[in-house]
């Protein structure tokens, strides 16, 4: 019969378009697709047969095929699947718009707009039969349907551009067979990827298509033999596990098993600390499989921030990976896989944010992992500890981010530093231990332990016997500030706002004394002037001077510090200076106030520079503190403000 030429639907010739000319990488996820379809096609010739089993007549081994020729520059990718009839081909490979595409090109388009995003875009994309055109230019698809005679084969042609070219051919075998005449070069003089050697193909079927359940078989030369009986003889090997992990019972997965799998999954030497396996069923089902490293990677949070490390299979063709949709940014440690039968094999990044199924998978998994924190927390202690070294800090940054529910998830996994001593301790712990009268759950955030534990702010806590948590991670004070309270206790930072420690008497002769010393607090307040908010009468010291708070609603100096550091903008904040009037030291102020003995603002200044040092924050001009500080040593007479 006649070649007919027909051209292909506007929609397809974009598409095609796009595909050839702006898409340079991950052209080598042609063949997953490929692949994919062809698997499909022994899905349904399998399911047919069920009712009509002379289908499988004389060819009932169900397989694809690669098949290579090195000199004519061909990859073929044969099934014996379902096949075509060439109205089929011709609606399936030339006419009919398949969803999705128009978005498809859309999201393209705009891609090549900013061409930098394109090539990112495609490797994610299910772009079907036409990414043959990616590496090939010029491909023949030869199909038979199942249920016709070997004279209804039909061959089908394309270089790519608006047309394709049909014919009928005699064609024995059942089932489709796909010739890609690979490119040399690509549209833009780029490399093309290396497809016709076997250890390629074999690391591209590992790489997308390893757990497709039909054998993915092709011929390869070994040598035999030894010396004058050497000789290279031809063997068709597998190159598909074909069994993925996941999709077996969980509880028949050894953790040997798991451990192997996971090390090649992660690269990681180690196995993994913990492992998260099962199958979800009922309006969603799909399995995951999450491990939970035991140590951070070596090339971790290098350029990846925020990216989550799960891929994501549909019906065991590997999609894509770093899939945003199936975990937060701050499980971004834990590796795995979801494996979906809800989802269409062609879902995008694009597509994926607005697929419903994904919020309840995400929120499943998010809990799974929590509780597994949580269990492991209970069961053995030392190893969480060890992880939640390395962790902890993404762990925390999860609670500014969630609902309360899993916000209170995660404190409950959270392992702080404490005044108790060196170890570590819940909150539960630290609200299980409190002494009759504290109320509420202390915290102080600073740059490290040891100068929190030094910490003047301390001093009335201890002496009451009150544990304090010390924090020292950048994101300890946004996750406290957000936690706010834990068990129906609230949670307070001893550097902020008011903290009122002490019981009525000592408040009363608090007051008495401001009322009494009120002069000289005033005068404090004048000298340092702009540098502080206010000066009063502290609750919280025992033993130091002076101490400086911050206002309820400010940022602490630590955080504005980190922030600055993120050359974030900060507001100005002023701090709020205590004294305390039980120190000899507010006695011998009060006596100098009247500015005879000469000393009277150097000595604010000192004690404000003090109590910046108390906090690891350097006094703004430590020349001058040291200036002071000297000639107070000396005993130098020098006029006031000077
Ligand atoms: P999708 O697979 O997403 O539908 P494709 O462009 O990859 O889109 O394929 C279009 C259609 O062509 C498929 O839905 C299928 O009906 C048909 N097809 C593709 N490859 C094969 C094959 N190897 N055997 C039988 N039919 C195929």
């Amino acid at each position: 019969m006649t070649t007919q030429t027909m051209e292909f639907q506007a929609e397809t010739r974009q598409l095609l378009d796009l595909m050839i000319h702006s898409l340079y990488r991950h052209k080598e996820i042609f063949l997953r697709e490929l692949i994919s379809n062809a698997s499909d096609a022994l899905d349904k010739v399998r399911f047919e047969a069920l009712t009509r089993p002379e289908l499988l007549e004389g060819d009932d081994d169900l397989a694809i095929r690669l098949e290579t020729d090195r000199d004519a520059r061909t990859l073929t990718i044969a099934d014996n699947g379902i096949g075509m009839s060439r109205d089929e081909v011709i609606e399936n490979l030339g006419t009919i718009a398949r969803s999705g595409t128009r978005e498809f090109v859309a999201a393209l388009k705009d891609a090549k707009e900013q061409a930098t995003s394109a090539p990112e875009l495609i490797g994610q994309f299910g772009v079907g039969f036409y990414s043959a055109f990616m590496v090939a230019d010029r491909v023949t698809v030869e199909t038979r349907r199942a249920d016709l005679p070997a004279g209804e084969g039909v061959r089908w042609t394309s270089t790519g551009g608006g047309a394709f070219e049909l014919e009928t051919i005699e064609r024995a075998p059942r089932g489709t067979r796909i010739t890609l005449h690979l490119k040399e070069r690509g549209e833009e003089g780029e490399e093309m990827p290396e497809l016709t050697a076997e250890w390629a193909l074999r690391g591209l079927v590992k790489k997308y298509s390893d757990f497709v359940q039909w054998p993915i078989r092709m011929d390869v030369e070994r040598e035999e033999g030894e010396g004058d009986d050497k000789k290279t003889v031809v063997k068709t090997e597998t190159l598909n596990s074909m069994k993925p992990l996941w999709t077996r019972t969980p509880s028949e997965v050894t953790d040997e098993e798991h451990a192997e799998f996971y090390k090649q999954l992660a690269h990681d030497w180690e196995p993994p600390g913990r492992t998260i396996h099962f199958r979800a069923e009922g309006t969603l089902e799909y399995t995951a499989l999450l491990y939970v490293p035991s140590h951070r990677p070596l090339a971790f949070l290098e350029g990846d921030r925020g990216k989550s490390k799960l891929s994501l299979y549909v019906k065991r063709v590997f999609i894509m990976d770093d899939c945003d949709e199936l975990l937060p940014p701050w499980l971004r440690f834990v590796r795995g896989l979801v494996d979906s039968s809800d989802l269409p094999l062609n879902v995008s990044r694009e597509t994926l944010q607005h697929t419903r199924q994904m919020a309840p998978i995400r929120r499943r998994l998010v809990t799974k992992t929590l509780e597994t924190f949580k269990k492991w927390l209970d069961d053995d202690r030392d190893a969480y500890a060890k992880t939640w070294g390395e962790f902890g800090p993404l762990i925390k940054e999860g609670m500014y981010g969630e609902d309360d529910e899993t916000k209170f998830k995660i404190a409950e996994v959270c392992l702080f530093r404490s005044t108790r001593g060196d170890g570590l301790v819940t909150l539960d712990e630290v609200i299980e231990a409190m002494p009759d009268g504290q109320e509420e759950v202390y915290w102080l955030a600073g740059p490290d332990l040891d100068t929190l534990r030094r910490s003047p702010h301390l001093e009335a806590f201890a002496a009451r016997g009150y544990e304090v948590l010390l924090l020292t991670d950048p994101v300890d004070e946004f996750a406290m500030q957000r936690l706010t309270e834990f068990d129906g206790k609230p949670l307070k930072a001893i550097d902020k706002g008011d903290v009122d420690l002490g019981d009525d008497e000592e408040k009363a002769a608090r007051d008495e004394k401001a009322k009494e010393l009120k002069p000289l607090l005033d005068a404090v307040k004048e000298r340092l002037g702009e540098q502080v908010a206010e000066v009063r009468f502290s609750s919280r010291l025992k033993e130091s001077p002076a101490v400086l708070v911050t206002g309820e609603q400010d940022l602490s100096p630590h955080m504005a510090r980190l922030l600055r550091g993120m050359d974030r903008e900060v507001p100005e904040s002023k701090r709020i200076l205590e004294l305390n009037a039980s120190h000899p030291l507010v006695k011998r102020l009060d006596a100098l106030r009247d500015g005879s003995a000469g000393r009277f603002g150097d000595y604010c200044e000192l004690l404000f520079g003090q109590a910046q040092l108390a906090e690891g924050t350097a006094p703004e001009d430590p020349q001058r503190f040291n200036r002071l500080l000297t000639s107070l040593m000396v005993g130098e007479d020098r006029p006031d403000d000077e």
